[in-house]
């Protein structure tokens, strides 16, 4: 679909996937303005199929749309593009379970010049893949360096956004963390250099250890800088469901060592639409490496990492409405 200044949304059409020829001049390649969202349809045991939430990456794809000074595309637009995918070969979403198919929305400045402002011509797309179960030989603990280096966002920045630039950004920290032999980085707040953020496409949950049959858990608080996943908010609630305390709340790096190293801390996990739930196993830092309660998957982390599969993949019922039923 098509967006031009004084014309609105337009032209939307169903291609064969292909290549794009891009202008040179193109302004997302100088100036960056691209946002995009990713979200997955799962096949139901009955054989239809769902997305999880579609109208959140919808608000949220708006929510950057207006951070980057771009046109938002109304709701029912967005959700007709993902579901006309999806239906146009319901044979390509895998079959039952954690097997999915992921999609991929983006955004980006479509008009040719060089002058920095914002574009008068913007194209939408929906392109997908199927995806695989995330773990297939079963859940494994990542181990996460902590950049005290890097900060993946700034107050003011584009840190809520789902822009294209604040991953270029994280590029290089994500390669120091796997020479140091982490699959994934974990930012601290700009200002401070304190308080744990996020990872570079997960956000993080704490485990506190069982006091007098209370069950709490803890996500950092939403402060601007940070992503507002899905995963989170679901998690949010579905946590609650099952009789935790849940809170937003802040987390520092001494908290997560000291907790780790005292027990008060039993388990930290990430969370997001891709992996759904990863049990974080090892911390390495310049600070150190400590190990997260015993480095295998806890508890906790295996019951909520279940409890939301089972709504995404339809083995359990869809208490909230979260299911959209695509085909
Ligand atoms: N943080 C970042 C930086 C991300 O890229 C993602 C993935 N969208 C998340 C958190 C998790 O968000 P969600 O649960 O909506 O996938």
């Amino acid at each position: 679909i098509r967006w031009t200044e004084g014309r609105g949304w337009h032209d939307a059409e169903l291609v064969p996937y292909a290549p794009l020829s891009i202008d040179p001049a193109n302004m997302t390649l100088h100036y960056a303005q691209t946002i995009f969202e990713g979200l997955k349809a799962y096949r139901r045991p009955d054989g239809s199929v769902a997305t999880f939430r579609p109208e959140q990456n919808a608000g949220r794809f708006n929510d950057s749309a207006r951070r980057l000074a771009m046109p938002e595309l109304p709701t029912d637009l967005f959700l007709a593009a993902v579901d006309a995918l999806i239906s146009q070969d319901r044979a390509w979403v895998p079959g039952t379970g954690e097997q999915s198919l992921y999609l991929r929305p983006f955004m980006f400045a479509a008009e040719v010049g060089l002058g920095v402002r914002p574009a008068n011509e913007y194209l939408f797309i929906v392109i997908a893949s199927p995806a695989g179960a995330y773990f297939p030989g079963g859940v494994k603990p990542v181990s996460v360096w902590l950049t005290e280096e890097y900060v993946r966002a700034s107050p003011g920045g584009t840190g809520a956004a789902k822009a294209g630039g604040n991953y270029a950004a994280s590029l290089l920290a994500q390669a120091q963390a796997a020479e140091h032999g982490c699959p994934q980085v974990v930012y601290l707040d700009a200002v401070e250099r304190r308080w744990i953020e996020e990872m570079g496409g997960m956000n993080l949950y704490f485990v506190h250890a069982e006091e007098g049959g209370r069950r709490r858990i803890v996500t950092p608080e939403l402060t601007g800088t940070l992503l507002p996943g899905i995963t989170r908010a679901s998690l949010l609630r579905i946590a609650g469901d099952l009789g935790y305390e849940v809170s937003e709340g802040r987390i520092s790096v001494d908290d997560w060592r000291e907790g780790n190293a005292d027990g008060s801390l039993t388990e930290v996990f990430a969370c997001g639409t891709a992996a759904v739930i990863t049990p974080v196993g090892a911390v390495k830092s310049t600070r150190g490496n400590w190990t997260v309660g015993d480095g295998e998957p806890g508890p906790v982390t295996l019951e909520l990492r279940k409890a939301l599969l089972d709504i995404q993949t339809g083995a359990a019922p869809d208490v909230h409405g979260w299911m959209h039923q695509v085909c």
